[in-house]
């Protein structure tokens, strides 16, 4: 059987790969396990620079991966350059020169009373294993690319099964790593088929497993996961809220949430989907915004000036459509687009603006993985912080004023992985800082120190160098009995001094 792939902006097929049944997915962590014995063995920062050698044919190839990316899910190229591309050789880069700080030399814990007995502890990370890493669509090529190259680093084997939607681009990842000499050919794998159906075995087969996608997708893998005691990492759905108090720099502000909400057509678990404005500056600002928003251009991908491409498959364009209709009957207003686009044949939703919403409604509650963004007001900064947490997601969100220290203390109020000031979205581009978030965003983190960690086992390595017996071993007689005495003077040495 195959999977075909479709560029949604024209309908015009851009290619087929063949899937993969379920034994031949635990084939492959089959291979990739026996793969991962001996990689496992070569120094860290080794592997990092065996790894790091994929940066030179993805420079090379900058341009055809872009033009792939856009064909494939619909975006237009040069974003597709700086938000995949660009992200995954300055990621790679990243992990390069900090991996020996996160997993290089092993580190002494204190053992305090018990080193007067000649023993000592050391502490280092051990690879957990063959890594399941389960990508979505809307970013097909960094999200995946990142948790690879995290996880082969580590010392992992992978076994990679891209978004259905984006089968060409996960052979890409494959062939793209498999352009290193030194990769040991059948560490790293590749796999082709419905989520759905594969993913059990997956989920069954790794050591650990990296998913990015829905949250009820992940909650079936955790749930799978259980079985096994597999520990995971879901990175899930979002919904993003940017409160602008009224001291913000409004012409950044008002670009800052057309760029958030409609980069990618909305297809952005950490994109605007919620803008909240002081009661304030609404006015002025929602004009500003409408302004704006008509004067973007949507197009072809391909064709230079479009700022806003298609959605990836009839399927998501019409949830999107539904829940803009929802919107309508629970009584939302249409300040700006609010349809598919009927100017082009492919999947294309006009960027849109809804206002006079309630925190209540389901646009604002519920994720709406497209080009729409809803806007409310409020009228202290305590309101803004109790409805912006009043959402089942927690993945981002950002806080625009020229105040900074106001902007960080309001920030800390908020239960996200990721607040910024002044800023939003662009924080996944920062490889080095840890991605995540909790609530119905998921659980663990990718990036930085923190996605090794995700990808490691601490594992603890006691010495002893002591010649005598023990003194808590058996037999328990008289001698033990005056040796516990002795602890428990002991004991009440170690009561904290308030
Ligand atoms: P899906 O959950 O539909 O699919 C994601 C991946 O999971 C695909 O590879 C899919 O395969 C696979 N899959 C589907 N069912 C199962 C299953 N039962 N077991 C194992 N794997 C399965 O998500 P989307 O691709 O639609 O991505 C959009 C969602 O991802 C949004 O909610 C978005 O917010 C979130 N997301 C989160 C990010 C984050 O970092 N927090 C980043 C990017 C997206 P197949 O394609 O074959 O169905």
């Amino acid at each position: 059987m195959q999977i075909e792939s479709i560029n949604p902006a024209n309908l015009e097929r851009n290619g087929a790969v063949e899937t993969h049944d379920e034994e031949e997915v635990i084939e492959c962590f089959v291979k990739a396990r026996k793969a991962q014995q001996e990689w496992k063995r070569i120094q860290v920062l080794e592997r990092a620079s065996i790894i790091a050698r994929v940066n030179e044919s993805l420079v090379d190839q900058i341009d055809e991966l872009s033009l792939l990316v856009c064909r494939e899910v619909g975006k237009p190229p040069l974003e597709a350059f700086i938000s995949e591309i660009y992200g995954a050789i300055d990621s790679t880069f990243h992990y390069y020169n900090s991996v020996s700080e996160v997993l290089g030399e092993e580190r002494e814990i204190p053992l305090g009373f018990y080193s007067s007995l000649d023993k000592r502890s050391f502490v280092y990370r051990k690879p957990a294993g063959v890594v399941a890493v389960i990508g979505p669509f809307n970013f097909p090529f960094v999200i995946p690319f990142q948790q690879i190259v995290q996880s082969l680093i580590a010392g992992n084997g992978v076994v990679f099964k891209p978004s259905s939607e984006a089968v060409l681009v996960g052979e890409a990842i494959y062939n793209i790593l498999h352009t290193i000499e030194e990769l040991p050919e059948d560490l790293m794998q590749v796999v082709f088929g419905s989520g759905s159906k594969l993913g059990r075995v997956m989920v069954d087969e790794a050591n650990r497993v990296i998913f990015t996608g829905s949250t009820n997708t992940g909650k079936a893998i955790m749930r799978r996961a259980a079985n096994t005691l597999t520990p995971v990492a879901l990175e899930l759905g979002g919904k993003s809220a940017m409160v602008v108090l009224p001291d913000a720099n409004m012409d950044r502000a008002v670009r800052a949430a057309a760029w958030g909400c409609f980069i990618n057509s909305g297809q952005v678990c950490a994109s605007v989907k919620r803008l909240f404005l002081h009661e304030s500056i609404k006015d002025d600002f929602t004009s500003r915004l409408v302004e704006f928003t008509n004067k973007l251009v949507q197009g072809y991908p391909e064709e230079p000036g479009t700022d806003i491409g298609a959605m990836v498959n009839q399927e998501q364009m019409q949830l999107v459509l539904d829940a803009i209709e929802r919107a309508r009957e629970q009584g939302a207003k249409v300040l700006s687009g609010g349809r598919r686009n009927p100017d082009l044949e492919g999947y294309f939703i006009e960027p849109t603006l809804l206002g006079e919403c309630t925190n209540s409604m389901d646009c604002v509650q519920q994720e709406i993985f497209g080009p729409v963004l809803v806007i409310l007001s409020f009228s202290s900064e305590a309101e803004a912080i109790k409805m912006v947490n009043d959402n089942p997601y927690g993945l981002t969100s950002s806080i625009w004023t020229e105040n900074i220290d106001r902007g960080k203390q309001f920030a800390r109020e908020i239960d996200t992985g990721t607040m910024m000031v002044n800023e939003c979205v662009y924080s996944f581009a920062l490889a080095m800082t840890p991605w995540g978030g909790p609530k119905a965003s998921g659980i663990g983190r990718t990036h930085g120190e923190y996605g090794f960690l995700e990808v490691t086992e601490p594992f603890h390595l006691n010495v002893d160098r002591y010649k005598e017996m023990d003194p808590w071993w058996m037999p328990y007689d008289k001698d033990f009995r005056e040796i516990m005495d002795n602890f428990k003077h002991i004991a009440k040495s170690l009561v904290v001094k308030q």
